[in-house]
C-alpha cells in the first residue's frame, strides 16, 4: 500500500464504544489498574501511557501518521515547530560540537544557531543554498556533528541538493536534519535522500487551516531516543487537542498539497507573463535557477510563490490595497491565500547585507497560495499588479 493510504488508515485502537472517528484523549494523566502496573509502567517492563507530557494516544496517532508519510522509524510531537527544531538539535548536540547549516533559514532557527547555541559553546558554519559539494566538504570540521537545512527556503525558495548532502553526511558521519515544512512529505521525503531527522512546523500545511500550533520530529530511532529524553524532561509537549486536530488534517494533506501546488503553478505562470511584475520565483517554473534540481527531488512545486514588484514599499502598499481576496498576514500554509512583504515583516530584523544575501528586496511579496478558485486568484492578482503600477505612475 502507498504511504498516504497507510497514513489515512492509521488510527488509535477503538474503544468499547466502536467509534469510527478517533475520540480526543484530553487527559493530563492515566490511571494504573494496580500498584504492580504502576511499577511496571515506570520500570518500562510494560508499555503504556503514564502522563501526557511523556505520551498521549491523540498525540501518538498524529506522530504515527507523520512517520508513515515521511517513511520514518519513530518520532515525537511538540507544542510548536520551533520546539521541534530546537529539540532536534539540543537533544543531540553538546558543548564543543559544530553544526553546518544552509544560510537560508527560518528566522528563529537562525537565532537558535547563532545566539542561543553560542552561549553553550556550539559553533556553526553557514553555506549558501547553491554551494557546491566542495564548499560543503570544506566546511566539515573534526567536531562537526550535524547538517541542518530547509529546502525550499523561506522566502527565497532556494533549494539544497538533498542527495548531495545525504552523501556528504554519510561520508563524514554527520547527522542530516531537514526542516521539511514548505514541501511536506507529500512533495518531498528527505529520508529517501539520506536524512536522519526531519522536522516540521505542523502549524503550516499539516494543519493547513490556520487553527493550531504544533511541531514534529521524525527519523531514525537512535536519534529520536535522545530527543525524546530531552523533551520528556524539558516539557515542550503537544496538546492532545492540537494533535487530534492535526491528525484529522493529515488525512487531507495529499489532496490539499496537490491543489495548492496546481494553483501556485498556474498563478506563477500567469504573473510571469505580466509586464507589471518584475520577477516571479517558483521552483516548478523553468525560469527558477534550480528547476532541474526541483524536478529531481520534489514531485510538485508547493504552495509558495514569490514575486518582485518595481517601485519599493509604495508599490507594495498599492498592490496590497488593490487586492480583494488574499489576507495580509505573516503566516502561511492555509486554505486561504495569504500575502506578506518579508522585507518589512517576517525578515525586517535582518541586517541589510543579510537581506541582500537572501534576496529579500523591498518589492518582494511572498504568496502562500490557497485553495480558492484559481480563476479568481489570477484575476485578482493580475488586476492588482496593473492597478498598483498605474497608481505609482500617476505619482511620478
Ligand atoms: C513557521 C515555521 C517554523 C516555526 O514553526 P512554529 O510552529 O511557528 O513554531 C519553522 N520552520 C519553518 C520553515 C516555518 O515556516
Amino acid at each position: 500500500m502507498k504511504r498516504q493510504t497507510k497514513a489515512i488508515r492509521t488510527q488509535t485502537k477503538k474503544t468499547q464504544y466502536r467509534e469510527h472517528s478517533t475520540p480526543l484523549f484530553l487527559t493530563s494523566s492515566f490511571s494504573f489498574e494496580s500498584a504492580e502496573q504502576g511499577k511496571a509502567l515506570f520500570d518500562e517492563t510494560e508499555e503504556g501511557n503514564i502522563y501526557s507530557r511523556f505520551s498521549n494516544p491523540s498525540v501518538q496517532e498524529f506522530v504515527d501518521k507523520v512517520c508513515m508519510l515521511e517513511g520514518a522509524e519513530e518520532g515525537l510531537a511538540t507544542a510548536t515547530g520551533m520546539a521541534a527544531v530546537f529539540a532536534s538539535m539540543a537533544g543531540i548536540l553538546k558543548s564543543g560540537d559544530h553544526i553546518i547549516a544552509c544560510r537560508a533559514l527560518f528566522g528563529s532557527a537562525h537565532q537558535i544557531i547563532t545566539q542561543i547555541f553560542a552561549k553553550w559553546g556550539i559553533t556553526y558554519t553557514y553555506l549558501d543554498a547553491d554551494a557546491t559539494e566542495e564548499q560543503w566538504e570544506a566546511a566539515v570540521q573534526t567536531n562537526s556533528r550535524m547538517v541542518y537545512l530547509e529546502t525550499p527556503s523561506n522566502p527565497g525558495l532556494e533549494l539544497v541538493d538533498l542527495a548531495m548532502i545525504g552523501r556528504l553526511c554519510k561520508k563524514h558521519n554527520l547527522i542530516f536534519n531537514v526542516d521539511n515544512c514548505f514541501a511536506t512529505p507529500i512533495i518531498q521525503t528527505p529520508i529517501d535522500f539520506g536524512a536522519d531527522l526531519v522536522v516540521h512546523s505542523a502549524t503550516k500545511f499539516m494543519d493547513g487551516q490556520g487553527r493550531v500550533l504544533g511541531g514534529v520530529v521524525v527519523g531514525k530511532a537512535e536519534f529520536i531516543a535522545p530527543i525524546r529524553f530531552f523533551c520528556r524532561h524539558t516539557g515542550p509537549s503537544m496538546s492532545p487537542f492540537n494533535a487530534w486536530t492535526l491528525s484529522k488534517s493529515l488525512e487531507t494533506l495529499e489532496l490539499r498539497m496537490e491543489r495548492h501546488s496546481q494553483n501556485a503553478l498556474k498563478l506563477a505562470q500567469a504573473l510571469e507573463a505580466l509586464p507589471e511584475v518584475k520577477k516571479v520565483n517558483y521552483p516548478f517554473l523553468p525560469s527558477h535557477p534550480q528547476y532541474t534540481l526541483a524536478k529531481a527531488q520534489m514531485n510538485a512545486g508547493g504552495a509558495i510563490v514569490t514575486i518582485e514588484l518595481e517601485g519599493g514599499f509604495e508599490r507594495v502598499s498599492a498592490f496590497m490595497k488593490a487586492l480583494q481576496i488574499p489576507t495580509l498576514s505573516s503566516n502561511l500554509g492555509d486554505t486561504r491565500t495569504i500575502i506578506t512583504n518579508p522585507f518589512t515583516t517576517t525578515h525586517s530584523k535582518l541586517k541589510p547585507d543579510e537581506k541582500a544575501a537572501l534576496g529579500i528586496t523591498e518589492g518582494l511579496i511572498r504568496i502562500s497560495v490557497g485553495l480558492e478558485s484559481i480563476e479568481d486568484l489570477i484575476e485578482d492578482f493580475s488586476q492588482a499588479a496593473v492597478v498598483s503600477a498605474e497608481v505609482l505612475a500617476e505619482k511620478i
